[in-house]
């Protein structure tokens, strides 16, 4: 078992910056488990602190059944996979991907025969003689995870694995990495800044600010029901439109118009109280003609993004005056023109209020659905 359990995880650096404060998580054994967050968030620190690279302030590390807060890396049976995979320049690729072995101490024909069936599995056998300055970005990350496997840790640690690959190769690589995450089956923890690689590659996403965890959940959790307006913010191609709303009896007031209340804010809202209303530009349907339940204004800017544009509109103010703007999704053909007037109207199920930038209505949530474990399972 190498579940990965953090309790109250702290780190201070000397400069007195709290990188993490007071973490709790707990990662599935099997799971591939995605870090996400602005830059400065607390993201490496919390991956190199499970590594044993930085020593926690406080709080602690256990990995299956052992705590591990006070091993140096070597014994915490971890292998991570560095964001310019550090390989040795000087050794050959059949040499970089036994190194940890030749640490270990395994006797050379052992760790040779490894390491060469090791790079066949990641398609590597006809590079084994090369020098990593010969070979590509995808390949020198092959390499880095072929070394990171070759010695069967308990868990994989990625610092934005993708980071140093063009886009093409990117994507290329994120299906790879799937793949071999899925067949492998070991408990897979990465760090990236990109929303759209955590959502494609993650069983399930940590969402961080500021040392803290804002958010875990699945991508479809996170995508569809943010739990603060920071995480909808954060997750989407194009943010969640958040437009300041006011309960008006048994409705909302917004951007001029009369809303529902969301389904599951029902019952928790009073009249009268001021909320942000939130719904992804994905949950809206335009129409050139009025329909009812929807936010109505005038098209300001249409970006063709291929097979479909995004519209933005400027909404009738709210009451206090704010002029607020929004946007949609609209399928290829059905674009509108600058100036047209448009009508937008939420999705059934799809649109939620926030109070003080926390989601409202929790209490309904949707169960959590167990993580995917072992070899093979969800394929
Ligand atoms: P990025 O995406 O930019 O790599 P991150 O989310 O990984 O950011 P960290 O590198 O973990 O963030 O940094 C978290 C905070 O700790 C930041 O404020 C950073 O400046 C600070 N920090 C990181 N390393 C050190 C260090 N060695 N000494 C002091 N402060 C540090």
């Amino acid at each position: 078992m190498s579940a990965i359990t953090l309790r109250e995880l702290t780190k201070v650096y000397p400069n007195g910056v709290r990188a993490l404060d007071a973490l709790d998580l707990e990662i599935a054994d099997g799971e591939f488990f995605a870090l996400l967050g602005p830059s400065g968030c607390g993201k490496t620190t919390l991956l190199r602190t499970i590594a044993g690279l930085e020593v926690a302030s406080g709080g602690t590390v256990r990995i299956g059944e052992r705590a591990v807060t006070n091993l140096p890396p070597g014994q915490r049976d971890v292998a991570m996979v560095f964001q310019d995979y550090a390989l040795f320049p000087h050794m050959t690729v059949r040499d970089n991907i036994a190194y940890p072995l030749r640490i270990k101490k395994v006797g050379k024909a052992a760790r040779q025969d490894k390491a060469a069936a090791t790079a066949d599995e990641l398609g590597l056998s006809a590079l084994l003689d090369r020098r990593p300055g010969q070979l590509s970005g995808g390949q020198q990350q092959r390499v880095a995870l072929a070394r990171a496997m070759a010695c069967h840790p308990q868990v994989f640690l990625l610092d934005e694995p993708l980071s140093n690959l063009d886009a093409r190769l990117r994507l290329e690589a994120r299906t790879f990495l799937k793949r071999l995450q899925r067949e492998l089956g070991v408990t897979t923890v990465f760090v990236t800044h990109d929303q759209a690689e955590a959502l494609a590659l993650a069983d399930r996403i940590a969402v961080m600010e500021g040392g803290r965890i804002r958010q875990v959940g699945t991508p479809t959790e996170v995508f569809r029901r943010p739990a603060n307006t920071f995480v909808a913010g954060f997750i989407g191609s194009t943010p969640m439109n958040l437009v300041p709303a006011r309960v008006d009896g048994d409705a909302l007031a917004v951007a001029g118009v009369r809303l529902p209340v969301p389904e599951e804010a029902r019952g928790e809202v009073t009249d009268g109280e001021h909320l942000v209303y939130g719904v992804r530009p994905e949950y809206l349907d335009y129409s050139p003609d009025p329909v009812t339940d929807a936010l109505t204004g005038q098209v300001v800017v249409v970006e063709n993004l291929g097979s479909f544009s995004l519209v933005s509109l400027d909404v009738l103010p709210a009451e206090d005056g704010t002029a607020t703007s929004v946007q949609v999704v609209v399928p290829e053909g059905r674009e509108p023109e600058p100036g047209d007037t448009g009508w937008v109207a939420p999705r059934p199920g799809r649109s939620l209020v926030y109070r003080d930038g926390e989601l409202v209505g929790s209490a309904a949530a949707p169960p959590v659905p167990a993580p995917r474990t072992g070899v093979g399972a969800d394929a």
